[in-house]
């Protein structure tokens, strides 16, 4: 896709540049990059102002409708006025065809947030990677204490809210290949969550993700199967996004989501100084690979702008895998090439198959297996 056909499919605010928590394996605070130690703690007034101009504007100049999701650090450290200020401010520009999002720890909220979440029909979908033992291995507070007791009382507020079936979106989980899979989806499904998004641990080739052996080893694919049999044979599933995708994938549709098949997504990232960034998850790649060279800001840019210059369609290409392994790859078309961060080395740049390839390769043979056995593919 060119830069003149791109299209913003997601705008991710980092409202909050600090975290409650200190997750061992956050991106934004934990691998080496620290561009967050010069943003300010919180997204100011004026630059609210100057983001909700330039939504307005981009709801204008494109056919398509956007998602924004706010992101932190922990959004929640905003507090429930200035939360309800922005939120409000959003809606004002954009309406309810607009999905708008929170993603949290779960640790801050309360009855005042969710009903300011609810006024503005904003959804809300929470950290927390499985039964105790398995988050607070990860998900620790500042003094390494766990935070397990917290997330769920969180989750429990949120469900007891009389709008929880609008504003419970779902549970986000990093993967630990270390814990047991059946005890995590059964843990996680009896949340009652309406969606489960499994995400894999951040890594690449020059720093591989925790618990992987190997690039060749299959840690994270094997636990995925096991998750796989359990939601195949669960009467009453959540929506795993992961898994539904690529049984999407594996029958022919199209996923929902960045980072599988061969879908292009346009996904920026606005700052706390509103700065406009690339996807920040790149930052795991080296300091600072989430900046683009140009100093776009939504003070001095319209997005339009943004998605329509030579830069914006170099970091587009990046979702299209450029590995010879990829491109003559038999499942490219469900694979995708992953994650750009999950192909990063320091000797090739994005020029590698995901370190997740045999991952993916074992899950999705899984799947391509099960639905041959059911009859739904030849
Ligand atoms: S990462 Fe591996 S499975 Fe995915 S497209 Fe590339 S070679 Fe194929």
């Amino acid at each position: 896709m060119s830069s003149s056909t791109a299209q913003v499919d997601t705008v991710l605010l980092k409202v909050a540049s600090r975290c409650n928590i200190d997750c061992t394996y956050c991106y934004v605070y934990n691998m080496g990059d620290e561009g967050w130690r010069g943003m300010p703690a919180l997204m100011s007034d004026a630059t609210v102002d100057a983001l909700c101009q330039r939504l307005s504007e981009l709801a204008r100049a494109q056919s398509r409708k956007f998602a924004i999701v706010l992101h932190g650090g922990e959004p929640m450290m905003m507090g429930p006025r200035r939360l309800k200020k922005l939120l409000i401010a959003l809606r004002g520009v954009l309406s309810s065809d607009y999905p708008i999002a929170i993603q949290s720890n779960g640790l801050l909220l309360t009855k005042e947030v969710l009903d300011v979440c609810d006024e503005a029909d904003v959804s809300l979908s929470i950290s927390i990677d499985g039964p105790e033992e398995v988050h607070d291995r990860f998900r620790v507070g500042k003094k390494g204490q766990g935070t397990h007791g917290q997330t769920r009382a969180g989750i429990t507020l949120l469900k007891a809210h009389p709008s929880t079936e609008r504003l419970f979106s779902g549970v986000l989980a990093v993967i630990d290949p270390g814990s047991s899979p059946a005890e995590v989806y059964a843990y996680l499904t009896s949340l009652g969550s309406p969606s489960i998004d499994f995400l894999y641990r951040d890594g690449n080739h020059s720093v591989l993700p925790y618990g992987k052996a190997a690039a060749q080893s299959v840690e994270y694919g094997r636990w995925l199967e096991v998750v796989l049999d359990r939601y195949l044979a669960d009467p009453n599933p959540p929506k795993i996004r992961f898994l539904d995708d690529l049984i999407k994938l594996v029958l022919g549709g199209k996923g929902v989501k960045e980072g599988l098949g061969e879908m292009d997504y346009g996904i920026l990232i606005v700052d706390t100084d509103g700065s406009i960034t690339k996807n920040d998850t790149l930052k795991s790649t080296q300091p600072g690979g989430d900046r683009f060279e140009q100093a776009w800001s939504v003070y001095t840019h319209r997005f339009s702008e943004v998605v329509r210059s030579e830069e914006f369609a170099r970091y587009h290409e990046i979702q299209r895998p450029t590995a010879s392994k990829c491109c003559s790859c038999a499942e490219l078309s469900v694979c995708g090439g992953g994650m750009p961060l999950h192909r990063w080395s320091q000797a090739d740049g994005l020029n590698n198959p995901s370190v997740y390839c045999a991952d993916q390769l074992h899950i999705i043979g899984s799947i391509r297996n099960r639905l041959r056995s059911e009859g739904l593919t030849a």
